[in-house]
């Protein structure tokens, strides 16, 4: 778990800003819930993911309930779904923190970040269509260019059913040619062998049979109709066969979003799908879902890599110097930030030379300083922190429009 100190706690707060701007422009509401859920929303995930039966972090609480903190939030938001039981469809849209007990390293932690959306209530393929479409705006409204999204289809849960079966008869047959940790995994989903990155793995993994052989009709159509929206919004995809996503609860389609300069093994900035069964599977009525999640953390990793969307400190207008004494750096601070300006100040009367070096530490544009002589004649020096112009003498009642019609060169 980490801080988050500023100015990249800023960057934080934007991220979140440009995503919700993307979002509510295509009818999104923001939705908050809990960070703790009763256990059983989540152990409704699946029991065959690592991310609930390896690394909730659950507890009983004093009252006896056995809750947990939130590992993702698509169980909370049909968990909400189910409790309020709103009109469809449903189209929300959620930002904040999950745990995890992962391995920390680079891209993954404890406590990370989300930002996603969900919509309840339809299963039209155009709406896959349009949450993959807006994930994809975000990333070009963050600047990102090296990202790479891969779809697949899991197929109805019937078909699905089948191909895990047929999955888990060909990983069998490899026998103890396939890693300790694959047949492990293998006991508990064979969908998630195909995630395996291990050299022995490999050559059974690219013979194993492919999701599409199992396609009822329906699902093939509704895949088939996800792939024609894509192009026909020019988004690049690739059909990637293998993609089966860490959560038990998709079904049709699946898809992820790939930064291109993070490691292989954390590169997935994120990725989502349909869940048409988990709003039931938590106790409301039968509801089709498809949604995202992104990582706040790992993308902006990418950003750094791609030298996007940087960290901006805020750039303060003026810093106040006041080596007076008295009220003067109270008033005129006060006053200038209620007139709309950025504006900080030295304190504890430190000497001029301290409260200079804090105002070019501070990067302001404008030193405001008042020694005894402009208390006397009502006047403040104003002294140009960049560039080669010269510092002037000016009525202390003039300091905001002398601000004002000097504005930030950019
Ligand atoms: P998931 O909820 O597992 O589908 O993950 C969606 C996205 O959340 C991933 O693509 C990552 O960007 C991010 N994510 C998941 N787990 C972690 C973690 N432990 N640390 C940082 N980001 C994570």
């Amino acid at each position: 778990m980490r801080d988050i100190l500023p100015p990249e706690s800023g960057r934080w707060r934007r991220f979140t800003d440009v995503f919700a701007d993307v979002v509510e422009r295509a009818g999104y509401g923001q939705l908050i819930t809990p960070l703790l859920e009763d256990l059983g929303v989540f152990t409704r995930i699946g029991d065959a993911t690592d991310v609930v039966t390896k690394e909730m972090y659950d507890f009983v609480d004093k009252g006896e309930r056995h809750i947990a903190l939130r590992p993702e939030m698509t169980a909370s938001v049909c968990r909400a779904f189910a409790e309020h039981r709103p009109t469809t469809p449903w189209k929300v849209f959620y930002s904040g923190s999950n745990f995890r007990y992962e391995k920390p390293q680079r891209g993954r932690y404890r406590q990370f970040d989300q930002v996603g959306v969900e919509v309840l209530g339809a299963d039209d393929p155009n709406l896959d269509v349009e949450v993959i479409a807006l994930a994809w705006e975000f990333y070009r409204a963050l600047g990102l260019r090296q990202v790479t999204l891969l779809v697949n289809s899991l197929g109805e849960p019937d078909d699905r059913a089948r191909y895990v079966e047929a999955l888990r008869e060909h990983f069998v047959a490899a026998g103890d040619e396939l890693s300790e940790q694959s047949r492990a995994t293998l006991e508990r989903n064979p969908l998630r062998v195909l995630d395996s990155k291990r050299d022995g793995d490999r050559t059974h993994i690219e013979a194993a049979p492919q999701i599409a052989e199992f396609h009822s009709d329906d699902a093939a159509s509704h895949f088939a109709a996800v792939l024609a929206g894509l192009r026909a919004l020019d988004i690049p995809f690739t059909i990637e066969p293998k993609l089966v996503r860490g959560l038990d609860y998709y079904r049709r389609t699946i898809f992820e979003f790939q930064g291109g300069t993070l490691d292989s093994a954390q590169n997935a900035l994120g990725g989502g799908g349909r869940y048409d069964g988990l709003v039931e599977a938590i106790g409301g009525p039968a509801t089709p879902g498809v949604g995202f999640a992104l990582g706040v953390d790992r993308t902006l990793l990418a950003c750094d890599d791609e030298s996007v969307f940087a960290a901006d400190p805020v750039v303060l207008d003026a810093f106040v110097v006041d080596v007076t004494g008295g009220l003067e750096a109270v008033a005129l601070t006060a006053e200038l930030r209620a007139a709309g300006f950025a504006v900080d100040r030295g304190y504890d009367n430190r000497s001029m030379k301290a409260q200079m070096k804090l105002a070019n530490r501070s990067a302001a544009r404008f030193a405001l300083i008042i020694g005894d002589d402009e208390l006397a004649a009502g006047t403040v020096v104003v002294k140009p922190m960049h560039g080669d112009g010269e510092q002037v003498a000016i009525a202390r009642s003039d300091i905001s429009s002398h601000l004002a019609s000097h504005p930030p060169q950019n």
